[in-house]
Formats: structure tokens, sequence, C-alpha cells
């Protein structure tokens, strides 16, 4: 680094010019020094001229002194004032030198003087220490000084002529340089040393500002534990005006401030101080949450550096702990009602059955809405939750440290108690909450009749678990839900039989149907009229290995439950079709569905592709629907009844009279046929109404342009007064035969039935 004004940084020259005008009062004895100097030799000289040299001397260290006065006055410069004080300080500077210069050749060739020499020489060599000392700040200074000085002496040296003062002239001439280049020297030290002050203090300004910018309060403590650093955030956090008050506290004192603050309470202290400075001590980093007397959460962490210094630092944390609680909340609470969710049950109840007595009793209860989905079906979904709400608010009423309520979903509940004396309090217990829960609740405007099923279990804690209740409670609804609903039963251990049984008994009519071991048997449906048999219906069959024969009442609806109905309707029509090919055209068929087939578009591909497949005329085939058919999702069954229609296919109503039963829609449906079901045929023979209104019915349908069928006829009584009074078109029952084999069919397809002629007698007789 070069020491011209230009090679150093702005402020640090604006520094050393500033330096130029430190320490005054050495001029001022300088410049009575150099007076007195000339007075004295003049004194010895007796030549005037020394007076004026010494005049002239006091006058410029005066004149400099003074001017020194004023630049001190003037503050700290800037570059501007550096560059025109250093001018100032040169003027003065190089006057000054030059009248001692000029005593000392004045007393060395022009007026020579013993006396004076000595005096000049001392003088001068005095002043060149000066020169570094004071002017090293200004290379400029120091060059025009040294010259202006030191080369009239050496001059002065040479001029006397002599040999050893030339020698001793030479000899001073190399002094110029020590001297500028010592001063150069100064300066770079100097200038080194102060541009590393400048670096340090930017490192430290940016340390600084780091620190105290940061959203954590930290403070560093010293091996002997007193806080070395602090930040701002500390200082605010523990009320401190500024971080410098915190320096020399032990980490007691700081905690003890933060009790102070309302950061932490007091019994926590002791805790947080050993876990952090054990931490500290053993090199570890340690997290620690705390919770203050205002209910704000605080995360402290000690982190052991190096040097053994420990940084603790800390942060609050409310927000993020409030999160965590929220989403801790909706991971646990059903978002509806705010119950607990099956998860958060399934814990809780765990927890409970862990502890305490193992041979107490306790008991889980299943809760479920009774044609729950007809609101959400009618009303809608908003109106559907409101029940919920409603239920659940009654329910949570029962909840307590003993007894938990959850709701499982959709509309169902469940409650564990987790002690209870035995049956009878159970009892008590469950009928209580059938009566705070029954009744009608008022949702949006809509009085709402709640209605439940429930099931229920009680065992020994330590002989059972959460799930195998949870199971056999649900048994225990199931049961209620088949008794017709509305109440609730307890779980007997041959539920759990039944249960196994049903469960086996589904996997078995999956693979039955896999395998195709159904069969298809057919009924014969006669027409009064002929009494010939017009069409029959084709029933399926289902011969379990172990079981035997298995009523089709009972595995339709397991197909049903399990989801291969579909594929058990297409075995039906395939087969049905197959076979009435080989009967008489005289002969139809009819097949049932179900009302899940129509659930989807492919009904309609299946029978055209079973009709295509035996190559049966479509008017021979026959589809039966229920009434649950039709009621489950007009539009669209409407539409595949239309399609089916549109084939040539007929289509009668099943099982009419059994369900809701509402005339009113018969006729808005493409139907051909209604069959009237056999408990209105039960007993007509001892009850004169059932006769009457099978008649009504009768007429109805034939006057909305439907054939009729009565089924479930068993004998020839019934079939007499059938004929005479109601005359449906075509009767169906025990009397004409149960189901047989197709080929069975095939026999009995030409023969009349023998009582044709009794029937017409009889008919006659009456009419
Ligand atoms: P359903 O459609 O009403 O069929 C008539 C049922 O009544 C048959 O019982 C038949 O054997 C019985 N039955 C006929 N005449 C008399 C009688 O005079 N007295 C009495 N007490 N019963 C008589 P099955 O075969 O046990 O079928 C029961 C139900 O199973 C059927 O009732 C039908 O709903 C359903 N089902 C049968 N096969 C199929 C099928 O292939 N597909 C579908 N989806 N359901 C079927
Ligand atoms: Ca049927
Ligand atoms: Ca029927």
């Amino acid at each position: 680094m070069k020491n011209t004004k230009n090679s150093i940084p702005d402020d640090i020259y604006a520094g050393f010019i500033r330096s130029l005008f430190n320490d005054p009062a050495i001029l001022l004895i300088g410049a009575f020094c150099h007076g007195l100097m000339g007075l004295l030799t003049w004194y010895t000289s007796g030549e005037s001229i020394y007076i004026w040299l010494a005049s002239a001397m006091l006058a410029a260290g005066l004149y400099r002194y003074f001017g020194i006065l004023r630049g001190q006055k003037v503050g700290p410069f800037s570059v501007e004032m550096a560059r025109k004080w250093e001018l100032r300080y040169l003027i003065g500077g190089t006057l000054q030198a030059f009248f001692m210069g000029m005593f000392a050749f004045v007393a060395l060739v022009v007026k020579p003087d013993p006396f004076g020499e000595l005096a000049a020489v001392a003088v001068i060599m005095g002043s060149t220490v000066t020169i570094v000392g004071r002017n090293y700040g200004s290379a400029k200074m120091v060059a025009v000084q040294t010259f202006t000085v030191v080369l009239p002496i050496a001059l002065g040296l040479m001029l006397k002529g002599e040999y050893p003062y030339v020698a001793l002239g030479l000899f001073i001439v190399p002094f110029i340089y020590i001297i500028t280049r010592m001063a150069g020297h100064v300066r770079e030290v100097l200038f080194a040393a102060i541009s590393q002050e400048k670096i340090s203090a930017r490192i430290a300004e940016r340390f600084d500002r780091a620190l105290n910018t940061m959203s954590h309060g930290l403070v560093m403590l010293s091996p002997e534990g007193r806080v070395v650093v602090a930040n701002s955030e500390a200082a605010k956090a523990l009320q401190f005006q500024r971080p410098d008050r915190l320096l020399g506290r032990s980490l007691r004192a700081v905690l003890m401030r933060g009790v102070a603050g309302g950061l932490l309470s007091y019994k926590d202290v002791r805790y947080v101080e050993t876990q952090l400075t054990r931490a500290l001590g053993e090199g570890r980093d340690r997290k620690l949450q705390i919770r203050s007397n205002n209910g704000r959460y605080y995360e402290l962490s000690a982190r052991a550096g190096n040097d053994q210094l420990g940084v603790i630092t800390f942060e609050e944390i409310t927000a993020r702990v409030e999160a965590e609680e929220r989403i801790r909340h909706m991971a646990r609470f059903d978002s509806l009602t705010n119950l607990p969710n099956r998860g958060w049950f399934h814990e809780l109840v765990g927890e409970l059955m862990a502890s305490g007595d193992g041979s107490r009793h306790c008991a889980i209860v299943v809760f479920d809405l009774d044609d729950f989905k007809t609101v959400n079906d009618t009303l809608g979904h908003p109106i559907g939750d409101g029940m919920i709400c409603a239920v659940a608010e009654k329910l949570a009423r029962f909840a307590s440290d003993e007894v938990k309520v959850s709701r499982f979903g959709g509309d169902e509940f469940i409650i564990f108690f987790n002690r209870v004396s035995g049956e009878a309090e159970l009892t008590a217990l469950i009928d209580q909450m059938f009566l705070d829960l029954q009744g009608t609740v008022d949702v949006q405007g809509h009085a709402l009749k709640v209605q439940l099923s429930a099931g229920t279990v009680i065992s020994r804690v330590r002989e059972t678990d959460v799930d195998a209740m949870i199971v056999k409670a649900d048994l225990a609804l199931y049961r209620a839900k088949e008794l017709g609903k509305n109440r609730w039963c307890l779980f007997e251990s041959t539920m759990d039989a039944e249960f196994r049984s049903r469960q086996t008994m589904k996997a078995d009519l999956r693979s039955a149907v896999e395998q195709r071991q159904l069969r298809v048997v057919y009924q014969p449906i006669v027409a009064l009229s002929t009494m010939r048999i017009a069409s029959c219906e084709a029933l399926c069959r289902w011969d379990h290995p172990e079981l035997g024969a298995i009523s089709p009442g009972i595995f339709i609806p397991l197909a049903e439950e399990i989801g291969i109905i579909a594929d058990i309707s297409t075995f039906v029509l395939e087969q049905a079709c197959a076979e009435c090919v080989k009967w008489p055209e005289s002969v139809s068929v009819s097949v049932n569905l179900s009302a899940k087939d129509f659930h989807s578009r492919d009904v309609v591909e299946k029978v055209r592709a079973a009709l295509d497949q035996a190559g049966l005329a479509p008017h021979r085939l026959e589809i039966e629907v229920t009434e649950t058919a039709l009621l489950d999702d007009k539009s669209s069954t409407r539409a595949f009844l239309e399609e089916l229609k549109s084939l040539g296919v007929r289509i009668a109503l099943d099982d009419f009279g059994t369900g809701y039963s509402s005339l009113s829609y018969l006729h808005t449906l493409p139907l051909d046929k209604v069959k009237i079901d056999r408990s209105f045929v039960i007993d007509i023979t001892q009850n004169e109404r059932s006769l009457i209104l099978l008649t009504k019915v009768c007429e109805l349908s034939r006057g909305l342009g439907m054939l009729v069928t009565i089924e479930g006829v068993e004998t020839f009584e019934q079939l007499k007064l059938l004929a005479g009074a109601v005359d449906p078109d075509l009767v169906q029952g025990f009397l004409f035969g149960a189901a047989l084999t197709s080929t069975g069919i095939d026999t009995m397809s030409n023969m009349t039935w023998p009582f044709a002629g009794e029937l017409r007698a009889a008919a006659r007789s009456q009419g």
C-alpha cells in the first residue's frame, strides 16, 4: 500500500490530516524555544540578523499554533475540509521550517558564530524528531519540512570548505531519506491498524445487526455461566432497556427476571435452569417448552458452542402450539358434531380399559337412527346434518370421565361405559337414553321424528377389547333392526354364531355363483279361461353342499348385500330364455329382477343379449319388478323400463299390495301386468272383506289396461271363489304345482287342468 493520499481511503486520509491538529501545546513550546535560541545567539554574536530570525521563528511558531487551534475547533474533517486544512498546515509548517533552516544557514555560513551553530543544529535535530512524530499524517509536510530544515544545515556545513565539515554536511543528506522513510513507515503501520479496526468494526456491526433483528431472544453464556452476549429481543422479553444490561448476569438471574416479566412461572425456574445447564455442560442440544402464567408458550433451546460458550435462544411459539392444538383437535373430533371420532374414541376407550380393576364390567352401546337415509333423500343433506347434530347434542350430555360418546360416521353413534354393575343397570341406562333421545327435533322449521335402534354388549374388562365389543354391539344392533327397529338388543353369544354362519354363507354363495352351481326351476302360471299353462315363472335354487336347499328368500338378499345379484340375474335370464325356446309357442317365461339391477343401464343390454343368444321372441319374455325397484329411483328406473318395453318384452309388477302400494303411479309406468301378492288370497274363503278388496284391486288394474295374475292359489276352494267374483286373467300357486324342471314344464304344456269343467259349471251357476 502506497502512502500517497490517493491510495488511502478518503475517511482514513481525513483522519490522518485531523491528527496533525492534535497537541498544539508542543508547538507553542517549540516556538518559544526557537525564539529563545535566536535571542541567545544574538546575545553571544551581537549580530542583529539573529534578532530578526528569532522574531521570524517565534512568529511562524505562533502562527502555526493559532492555526492549529482554529483547525481543532472545526471538529471532524470531511475530505474536502481535510484538503483545505492540509494546505494551511503546509504553509505554516513550511514557513517555520524555512526560518529554522535560514537560522542554521546564517549561523554556519553568513554570520558564523560558534554558539549559533550549536544552537541551530540542536534546535533542528530536535525538530526533526517532531517532524516524524507530528507530521507523519501528511507525506507532503514531512517532505517539505525535512528539505527546508535539513538541507540548509547540510549546505552550510559543506560551504565551510573544511574537510570534516564537508563530510558532516554530506553525512546529514541521507538523513532526509531516513526521516521521510520513517514517517512513511509510521503512517503505513497506523494505516494498517486503522484498516483492521475498521474491518473488525464492520463485522461487529453486521453481527450486531443480525443478532438484534433475530426474532429469537438470544443470550450467550461464558464457561462461568455469565452472560457475555445478549440481543435486543432478549432484552425486550426480559424487560431490560438495552441488551448490554444483561451482560455479566447469571442464568438464574436472567430466569428470575423472566419470572418477574411473566415469561415463566417461579416453579419452573429450577427445572429450566438445571435442564439447560446440564445440556450445556454435557455438550448436547436441548429444547424445552414452557407455558407462561398468561397462557403463552415459549420454547427455550440450549446449544453448546465452541470454547465452552453456551447459547440459549428462546422464542414465543404460542401460534404454533395453538395451530398444532387445532390440527390435533381436527384429527380427533368429528367436525359436524364435535364429538370424538372413531380413532380418538378407540384411543380413549383403550386407555380406560387398560387401567383400573380388570374384573369390573364395562359396556358399549351402538346407536343408529332409523330410516335416516329417507330424511337425507327427501329433505336434503343440510337437514340430515341438522338432525345428526340434534341427536349428538343430546347424547353428549351423557359424556363424563367414565362415559365416552363418539360419532362413528353417518348416523351411527357409540357410547362406552367404563363401569356398570351389571345388566340391570345397563338396561336402565339405555332405557333412559331412549327416552331422552326419542321425540321430535326442530331442524330449520322441520319437525323431525327421531327414532333409533341400538345394540349393546356388556363384558368384564379383562375378557375383551374395544374392537371385539364394537363387533358384538353391531351384531346386536343388526338384530334390533331385524326385529323391526325402534328398539335395542343386548348381544347374545348365538348372534356371534349366526353372524359367522352368515359370513361363511356369503363366501359359499359367492363361489356357488362363480361356479354356476345355482339352478333354475319353473312354476306354471295358468290362464283361467283355458286352464292351460300360459307362462312359467323362473325361480332360482341353491343347493348348499352341507345345508341343503336354501330359500331364495334368504340368499337373494345376501347376494344383493355382497353385490353379486347382477350375476345371478344374468344367469337366470340366460337359462330361462334358453329353456323357453324349447317349449311350445304358447308358453312364455317370467324372470324376477332385483331392484338393484335397475341401478345400472346394463340391465337393458343384459336382457337383449339373453334374448339374442337364445333366439327367443321378445314377447315371450316377461320381467317381474317389485315396487321397491320402482320407488328406489323413479326417473332412471322408468327410463330402463321404457327401453325394455321397446325391445318387445313385457313388464309385470310383482308382489303387488305388500309395499307402499300406491295405485296412483301405476298408470304412469309402462306396465303390462300386475301380480297380486298371495297374502290377499290366504283368507278369502273365510273373510268376505278380503275377497271384496281383491275384487276392487283387480277391477282397478284392469281399468288401467293391465292383466292380472293372482299368486298363491293353493286350494280349489280359492280358485272357485276367484273365478266367480274376481275373474283374474291368470292364476299361479301350489294348486297348479310348485316349481319344476324345464322338461317337466315341457311335458305339462299340453295339459288342461281337470277341474276346468267344474269351474265353468260353477261360474255359470253364479252368473
Ligand atoms: P316371488 O317372486 O313372489 O316368487 C313366488 C314365490 O312364491 C316362490 O317362492 C314360490 O315357490 C312361492 N309360491 C308359489 N305358489 C305358492 C303357493 O301357492 N303358496 C305359497 N305359500 N307359496 C307359493 P321361492 O321360489 O321361495 O321364491 C321366493 C322369492 O325369491 C320370490 O318371490 C322372488 O322374490 C325371489 N326370487 C326367486 N328367484 C329369484 C330370481 O331368480 N331372481 C330374483 N331377483 N329373485 C328371485
Ligand atoms: Ca316373482
Ligand atoms: Ca310374487
